[in-house]
């Protein structure tokens, strides 16, 4: 069996980056992936401006505080001063540029005024409340690279230099199912025997949440035949194609050889809890992979498999969660022999607590907790013992 490392740097090793791109204007970038690195043509910011409301002066002029000084001229954002003459102040605002000479800017609070001059209350240090040209970006410089998933902050980055579209990679088409013979769809009422099906939203918003065109084909009956069918259509339409349920050795299991039958299984089973039976295929050019059915295994290996899995095929650059190091605030005294990933929670006192209840259909613990502690073979941890903490930031998105 896989170890959780061997199968993620397996899949890694199979997952080809999309190449197909398009420009996309900045404002609708958001969640996409850059598929070429832009630079900027422009120095940020373009002059010397000011950071506060207040007085421009020469630090020369004002040796003591209580120093008066003519204001001389009056410069708002979006204009351009004259240079400062000597023994002059110049009223300037926030984002201003800095008229040649001025070599401060002492903040509105510090001033006051009489007539046409300022009493700088205040002793200006050289630079004060100066942004310097180009302290931001560089003319030439690279701003974003290739494979950088674009947020708000990048596109506000490439907005800042003036770039109007940039160039993403076309959305990697992944097709979801879920199969089990007990799975109703909320919104009708449940017989005897049967449960939600959960794993559809908990899939779903995990596809959508990472920016993939979802492609949702819904419940599948525990036969051959309809997994068959699925699988076929799916991989026809998609990328990638994740299921969940049916992978493992039960008589109503028919995920995996359905893989079989129409393309080839490649990996099988991970050693780790939750989530032991998971696939790996190929069915013609899409990949496959058959999550466990249990709603917390599907979001965990969901997670940590086939997040970065996805995004690698997106074109994404960094695609590895990374870890932290915190302290418990409780005992765990059950040492396993798989590697296990607990739903576990930061507190107010900065150290982590578990979920009462760690069993894999328990889908309260992932609501409530903020990521997973992972736990090493054999591990127990006493209360204050340093451990290795994933937060679901590294991994929702
Ligand atoms: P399976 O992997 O198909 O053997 O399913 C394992 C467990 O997960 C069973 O208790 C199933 O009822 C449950 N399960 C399977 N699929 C789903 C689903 N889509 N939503 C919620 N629970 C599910
Ligand atoms: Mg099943």
């Amino acid at each position: 069996m896989l170890s959780a490392d061997q199968l993620l740097d397996a899949l890694l090793e199979r997952a080809r980056g999309v190449t197909a791109s398009k420009a996309v204007p900045v404002a609708n970038a958001l969640g996409r992936v850059l598929a070429a690195p832009q630079t900027s043509a422009i120095t940020v910011p373009p002059l010397d401006n000011s950071a506060m409301d207040g007085y421009a002066v020469r630090v020369a002029d004002v040796a003591v505080a209580g120093v008066r000084l003519p204001v001389s001229q009056r410069i708002l954002a979006g204009t351009v001063g004259t240079p400062l003459q000597p023994g002059t102040a110049a009223r300037i605002f926030t984002g201003a540029p800095v008229p040649p000479g001025a070599d401060a800017v002492l903040m509105q609070e510090y001033c006051g005024t009489e007539g046409d001059e300022v009493i700088l209350h205040a002793l200006p240090r050289q630079g004060e409340n100066i942004r310097r040209a180009g302290e931001d970006i560089q003319a030439g410089a690279q701003i974003l690279a290739a494979g950088t998933r674009l947020g708000a902050a990048e596109m506000g980055l490439a907005a800042s230099v003036g770039l109007a579209e940039l160039p993403v990679f076309r959305k990697l088409k992944v097709a979801c199912f879920f199969t089990g013979d007990e799975l109703v769809t909320p919104g009708a009422p449940l017989q005897d025997g049967q449960i939600y099906n959960s794993n559809r939203y908990t899939l779903t918003g995990l596809v959508n949440g990472l920016g993939c065109e979802l492609i949702d084909l819904g419940i599948v009956p525990d036969t051959l035949e309809a997994t068959e069918a699925a699988l076929a259509q799916a991989a026809g339409l998609a990328d990638v194609v994740v299921t969940s349920g049916g992978v493992s050795v039960g008589e109503a299991d028919y995920v995996k050889a359905a893989v079989e039958k129409l393309g080839r299984v490649e990996m099988w089973k991970v050693a780790m809890k939750p989530g032991k039976p998971l696939v790996y295929g190929r069915v013609n050019e899409a990949d496959f992979i058959g999550l466990p059915g249990n709603p917390v295994s599907a979001f965990v290996t969901f997670c940590l498999f086939v997040r970065p899995f996805l995004l690698k095929r997106m074109g994404a650059a960094d695609v590895l969660y990374r870890a932290f190091t915190v302290q418990a605030d409780f005992t765990w005294h059950k040492p396993g022999a798989r590697r296990e990933f607990l739903r576990a929670r930061l507190q107010a006192n900065g150290k982590l607590a578990l979920f009462p209840n760690q069993s894999s259909g328990v889908l309260t613990s992932c609501a409530w907790a903020d990521g997973l502690l992972d736990l090493e073979i054999g591990q127990t941890i006493r209360p204050g013992d340093w451990v290795r903490f994933i937060p679901f930031s590294e991994l929702l998105s």
